[in-house]
């Protein structure tokens, strides 16, 4: 059984970090990321960038024309900053310019970029950077040949693309301890269409919950997410999970404890796995948490359906002891921080 007395002390060490959509929330978040990058010092972004991105985000260096990785590039997708990951240009804003590195005539709005008067190398340019952490992005032109007459001229090195994915389905499995919690707070949100409670990560073929309560079948309580990545990105998701739960509490959440209710999240593809090794990293480079993130990432194999009476337990039994104490303060925190991508507040 659930234990009543789970601690919430775990939501007080929990910094923001919140999607970048959620204006509700953003100037706070953001002062946060940006303090927490701007206090990195020469060292620690030496160990945390390439020499090239290096070379060019901090020392304001310009690679050389044609040498970059994303001067020819065409595909759909967000080009962020490689320093801090703020979103900054899309496929949609780019342009070939035929000046050797990847140009853009607009940038996403909010004030995500900086420009500053540059007299170096005897030329009166305006150089551009990125608002959160201050590095380098490249320079600014007035001879741009769409309708804003602007040029960013930008180094790849400066970037990192994240490809928009053309499927309108996809799936994730999470685990983040007791499935009833996890369940009710993805049902909630715009362009999530199924969650479904269930076992995976494990050995035992088709274990009950009884089995996996015993915790030697390797499996998790998990939820599989259907999900809409045109609608709700799978970084929006994994923003959400890691918010709502203990990713450094090994086998453990609040008072449930066991290896069924350890942080665990099964990537269906490598383009998955890819973004959740990136969010663990960029949440432990800046020491979101305490302590070290020990969620497991591993190759989604097989999902178990659970019983029955667990499919939308928090809905049917929102009366009950461990619903009203446990999952009712993370489904108000969810409405607190992620209002915007609520169903109910949806477009
Ligand atoms: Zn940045």
């Amino acid at each position: 059984m659930k234990n009543l007395f789970i601690s919430f002390a775990i939501f007080a060490q929990l910094i923001s970090f919140s999607c970048a959509q959620n204006t509700q929330n953003k100037p706070k978040n953001e002062t946060v990321m940006a303090d927490t990058f701007r206090k990195l010092t020469d060292e620690e972004w030496k160990a945390k960038l390439k020499p090239e991105q290096y070379y060019v985000l901090r020392e304001n260096g310009t690679e050389k024309p044609y040498t970059g990785e994303f001067v020819f590039t065409k595909e759909k997708g967000i080009y962020s900053c490689a320093g801090c990951g703020l979103q900054l240009f899309s496929d949609e804003m780019k342009f070939e310019a035929h000046c050797g590195w990847p140009s853009f005539d607009r940038e996403i709005t909010g004030g995500k970029i900086v420009q500053t008067e540059d007299n170096s190398h005897g030329m009166k340019r305006t150089s551009i950077s990125c608002a959160r952490c201050g590095g380098h992005l490249g320079h600014i032109f007035d001879d741009g040949p769409t309708a804003t007459g602007n040029r960013y001229c930008v180094n790849s090195a400066a970037l990192n693309f994240e490809p928009k994915s053309n499927k309108t389905s996809e799936v994730i499995t999470l685990g983040g301890g007791c499935f009833w919690c996890i369940e009710a707070i993805f049902d909630e949100l715009e362009g999530v269409s199924k969650v479904e409670s269930g076992y995976s990560g494990g050995t035992t073929e088709n274990p009950s919950y009884n089995k996996v309560c015993e915790g030697k079948t390797g499996h998790a309580e998990v939820v599989q997410i259907t999900y809409n990545p045109e609608i709700i990105s799978l970084t929006t998701l994994l923003e959400v999970f890691f918010k709502l739960h203990n990713p450094t509490s090994k086998d453990k959440q609040g008072a449930d404890v066991g290896t069924q209710y350890r942080s665990i999240v099964l990537y269906h593809s490598n383009e998955q796995r890819k973004i959740v090794e990136n969010i663990i990293k960029t949440l432990n480079d800046n020491k979101a948490f305490e302590n070290p993130i020990v969620t497991e990432v591993v190759a989604y194999k097989k999902f178990y359906i659970a019983e029955n009476y667990h499919q939308e337990y928090y809905q049917i039994n929102k009366e009950e002891p461990y619903c009203k104490a446990v999952i009712k303060p993370k489904m108000d925190k969810l409405e607190q921080i992620f209002a915007q991508k609520l169903k109910k507040n949806g477009k």
